[in-house]
C-alpha cells in the first residue's frame, strides 16, 4: 500500500473504533488466516457471576463463602470479583485478613485465613494436594458442560465447597464469529480454563478449535506452534496473561477495556468492545470493508 492509503486506513479504522498503534499492522493483517481468541473478557463479557454453590463435610454456605471471599480479597482474577460480590449479597463482613497469600499460576490461590489453610482454585489444584473432591464430581461435570467454570474450596485439605461461575458471551460474539467464518478464517479459543467449560462456550460461540488448560507462559508457545505450522496468526486478548501471546502473534489486537499491559503490547486496540470490531479491522486491512457494511 502507498503511504497515503495507509494513512487513510488508519483514519478509517479510528472511525470504526479501532486504534492503530503501528500502521504496518494493517498491512500484515491483510494476509492472516488464523484468529486466536482469549476467552474471558474477550469472547465473554469478563463479568463472571457465581451461579451455584454447593458445600460438603458440614461446612455451611456462609462459612464456605466467607473463607472463599476472604482469600479472594488479595486476588485480581475476574473470578475473585464474582466471589466477592456474592459475599456482599450475603452481607458477610470479612473479618479475617488472609496471611501468606499466594497466587498459584493457572491453578488458583492459597492463604491462611483465621489460622485455617485455605485453597481455592481448579480441580488440578486439589489433585496436587491429594484432596478428595469426588463428592463434587456430578456438580463439576454438569456445570462444566453448561459452560460454567468450577472452582473448589478446601479448608485444611478437606473439600468444603464448589462454586459454579458463569461469564456469558458478549451479546454480539456469535454474530461476529459467523462473519469471520464467512471470511474463511480458522478460529481458535485459547484459555487457562478447563477443557469442558471451554468446549461448551466455544460451541455456543461457533469457534472451530479449543486449546484449554494453558498456563499464562504457555499461551505464547501455542501461538509459536501455530506459526511453525504455517499459520499467519492474529491474537485477540485483554489480560495480563495474554501479553506474551500478543507479542508473539503476527498481528495483535487488544480489547480496550483490558489490562494496560495487553493494550501496550498490541498493535491494534478496539475501543468498541465487540468482536465485530475484529472483523471490521481485518476487512479494512483487506480492503473489503465496503462489502461488509
Ligand atoms: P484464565 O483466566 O484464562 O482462566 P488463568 O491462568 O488466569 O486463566 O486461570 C486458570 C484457572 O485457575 C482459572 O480458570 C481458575 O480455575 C483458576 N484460578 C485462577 N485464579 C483464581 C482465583 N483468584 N480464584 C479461583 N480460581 C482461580
Ligand atoms: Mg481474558
Amino acid at each position: 500500500a502507498t503511504p497515503m492509503s495507509i494513512i487513510g486506513g488508519v483514519g478509517r479504522a479510528a472511525e470504526l473504533g479501532i486504534l492503530v498503534r503501528n500502521a504496518d499492522a494493517l498491512q500484515k493483517a491483510s494476509n492472516v488466516d488464523t484468529i486466536v481468541f482469549d476467552k474471558t473478557g474477550t469472547l465473554t463479557k469478563g463479568e463472571p457471576k457465581v451461579t451455584a454453590l454447593l458445600t460438603f463435610n458440614h461446612f455451611d454456605e456462609s462459612v464456605a463463602l466467607e473463607y472463599a471471599a476472604s482469600i479472594e480479597q488479595g486476588a485480581n482474577h475476574p473470578i475473585a470479583k464474582a466471589v466477592l460480590s456474592l459475599a456482599q449479597e450475603y452481607n458477610l463482613n470479612l473479618e479475617h485478613e488472609p496471611e501468606d497469600f499466594r497466587t498459584l499460576k493457572g491453578l488458583g490461590v492459597s492463604a491462611k485465613v483465621d489460622q485455617q489453610n485455605i485453597l481455592l482454585g481448579n480441580y488440578t489444584l486439589l489433585q496436587q494436594h491429594n484432596i478428595d473432591a469426588s463428592a463434587a464430581n456430578r456438580f463439576f461435570q454438569t456445570e462444566s458442560e453448561k459452560g460454567a467454570t468450577v472452582i473448589f474450596l478446601a479448608v485444611n485439605n478437606v473439600l468444603a465447597g464448589v462454586f459454579a461461575i458463569r461469564d456469558p458471551l458478549r451479546e454480539d460474539s456469535v454474530e461476529a464469529i459467523q462473519r469471520l467464518h464467512k471470511q474463511g478464517y480458522h478460529l481458535i479459543m485459547l484459555t487457562g480454563d478447563q477443557e469442558k467449560t471451554a468446549q461448551a462456550i466455544a460451541k455456543e460461540a461457533g469457534i472451530d478449535q479449543v486449546i484449554a488448560g494453558i498456563l499464562p507462559e504457555g499461551k505464547a508457545n501455542v501461538i509459536r506452534q501455530l506459526q511453525e505450522q504455517g499459520g499467519k496468526v492474529v491474537m485477540v486478548g485483554d489480560g495480563i496473561n495474554d501479553a506474551p501471546a500478543l507479542a508473539q502473534a503476527d498481528v495483535s489486537i487488544a480489547i480496550g477495556s483490558g489490562s494496560d499491559i495487553a493494550i501496550e503490547t498490541s498493535e491494534l486496540t478496539l475501543m468498541r468492545h465487540s468482536i465485530h470490531a475484529v472483523a471490521d479491522a481485518l476487512a479494512l486491512a483487506k480492503g473489503t470493508l465496503h462489502n461488509m457494511k
